[in-house]
């Protein structure tokens, strides 16, 4: 029977059925004085549960955790993780899953909010979240959405009465994430910390089955699985690198099992091309900078494939040499999507020997002329970008001409090399200084600045009247832009 008064969740949680210290139950704290600033229709139809008819007081209740729907669960769940490369016992430590939702189409979502209180696992952390921060997410993870990348996403935030100290108050606020599933690398590095192989292989074969179905009758299951969640990451990566994504924080707990793109802290996108790029504060030595992403996917893959060694073989050096003979085929399987990519973004509908000098080029271009990386490929569809003369270059004339007599050979073709441009390159991103003007004001008690930025962000792909305000980098790169983590 649906209430039309209420939510229509069906949530079951089979999470629960994990062993016992894979979780812990935990309440959501009382939020004081709930107020909706966000909500996300369409992916609220997606889910099948209609948020339109509802009371907005009833909703901020619902999305603060002041009220718990029917058939919840509450969990924080138990992972570790290695951050910056050190391994740590972790948690969630200001997240609680509220259930695994059903649509109507058997498709199973995980519901959690974050900034909800303090945990088993919030160490000296004080379990809660920022406005900003929780904006931020939404904002991002909705662009990557649209932008036709793996991602977990965002259906409600709401700020509350209460002040968060960071290094000023800020006020408090809690998101809504859905997920197709919270499980981490870190989550299996957890157990395999704890040496409970018996609990890993229930983790293990929980996750295939939600994840990897089609695997789960192969003989070489585990090393399968493996395979699968390399294919998923590289092409998670690769999606990054296209548009220039830097996520900022690939800990090993921050690397979802499902591929979907996790855990927005101090990410943000590359304006002008520089492969070193990093925005997050804290990494002072560029572990996570915009090249080095595809390299510490493999190394967090590496991490992943140890804590399946005692399923691999009998024999461990037999195991090892199993799990390192698989992740050594990352370099080749990530260079071959990666030129791909590339490939597309130049709009070349085959492939020639030359062409990853071509594509070499182009970048060493940008990087020497501080190019933004988006406008670039917008250049080379239309020519025009708002202001910038830096596309009056020799040098890139020149290089221009080297790709047009590359294209030449598709001369009845320019509608597929054009189709296949404008699906691969992103003309609207969210730019530093529209997210941080966004959130500033929404801070000050104005949310429409975010609204219409996520509008905009809604169709990444086509032109609009605002896409020159999007083609604007410079207003913050003079200051150089920092962005912080776990806010
Ligand atoms: P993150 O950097 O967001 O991936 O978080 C790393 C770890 O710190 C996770 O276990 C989080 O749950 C935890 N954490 C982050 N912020 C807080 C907070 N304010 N209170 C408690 N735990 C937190
Ligand atoms: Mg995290």
């Amino acid at each position: 029977m649906t209430n039309k008064n209420k939510i229509d969740w069906k949530f079951e949680n089979s999470y629960l059925q994990l062993p016992k210290d894979m979780q812990s139950k935990q309440l959501p704290e009382k939020a004081k004085n709930p107020k909706l600033v966000l909500i996300n229709h369409k992916l609220s139809d997606e889910l099948g549960i209609n948020l339109l008819s509802l009371d907005p007081i009833y909703l901020a209740s619902i999305f603060s955790g002041n009220q718990l729907p029917d058939g919840s669960a509450t969990i924080a769940m138990a992972y570790a993780g290695h951050q910056f490369g050190h391994f740590t016992v972790l948690g969630d430590g200001r997240a609680i899953l509220i259930g695994e939702h059903i649509n109507n189409k058997k498709q199973r979502y995980e519901i959690q909010f974050k900034g909800s209180g303090k945990t088993e696992f919030s160490r000296n952390g004080d379990g809660k979240a920022a406005l900003g921060p929780m904006l931020r997410e939404y904002i991002i993870s909705e662009a990557m959405y649209h932008l036709n990348i793996p991602t977990t996403r965002s259906l409600a935030v709401v700020k509350t009465d209460e002040k968060v100290i960071r290094e000023t108050e800020l006020t408090r606020a809690i998101l809504t994430r859905v997920a197709s599933s919270h499980i981490r690398v870190g989550t299996f590095q957890y157990f395999a910390y704890k040496k409970d192989n018996e609990s890993l292989k229930s983790l293990v074969n929980y996750s295939i089955n939600r994840h990897y179905p089609e695997i789960k009758n192969n003989e070489n299951v585990y090393v399968n699985l493996i395979d699968r969640l390399m294919d998923k990451q590289i092409d998670l990566v690769v999606n990054w690198m296209r548009v220039g994504f830097i996520h900022g924080v690939m800990n090993t707990d921050n690397m979802a099992l499902s591929g979907e793109t996790i855990d927005y802290g101090p990410c943000a996108f590359m304006d002008k091309y520089d492969p070193k790029t990093v925005f997050s504060s804290i990494d002072h030595f560029g572990r996570y900078a915009y090249y080095n992403q595809p390299s510490i996917t493999k190394w967090n893959l590496a991490r992943f494939a140890e804590c399946l060694i005692p399923f691999l073989d009998a024999n461990k050096d037999e195991a090892i040499k199993i799990a390192t003979d698989k992740i050594n085929e990352f370099d080749k399987k990530y260079e071959k999507k990666w030129l791909e990519m590339m490939s597309d973004k130049i709009g070349l509908l085959d492939t020639e020997k030359e062409d990853e000098v071509l594509i070499l080029d182009l970048l060493q271009w940008m990087h020497s002329n501080k190019a933004d990386y988006t406008n670039t490929f917008y250049n080379l569809i239309n020519n025009k970008v708002f202001n910038d003369q830096v596309y009056d270059n020799a040098d890139f004339l020149t290089w221009k001409d080297r790709w047009k007599m590359r294209l030449s050979k598709y001369k009845n073709k320019m509608d597929k090399v054009e189709k296949k441009m404008k699906f691969s390159n992103p003309i609207i991103i969210p730019r530093n200084y529209k997210v941080e003007e966004a959130l500033s004001a929404a801070e000050n008690g104005d949310i429409g600045l975010v609204e219409i930025l996520l509008k905009a962000l809604e169709k990444p792909y086509e032109n609009n009247s605002s896409l020159k305000d999007f083609q604007i980098t410079e207003k913050l790169n003079k200051s150089g832009y920092k962005t912080y983590c776990g806010t």
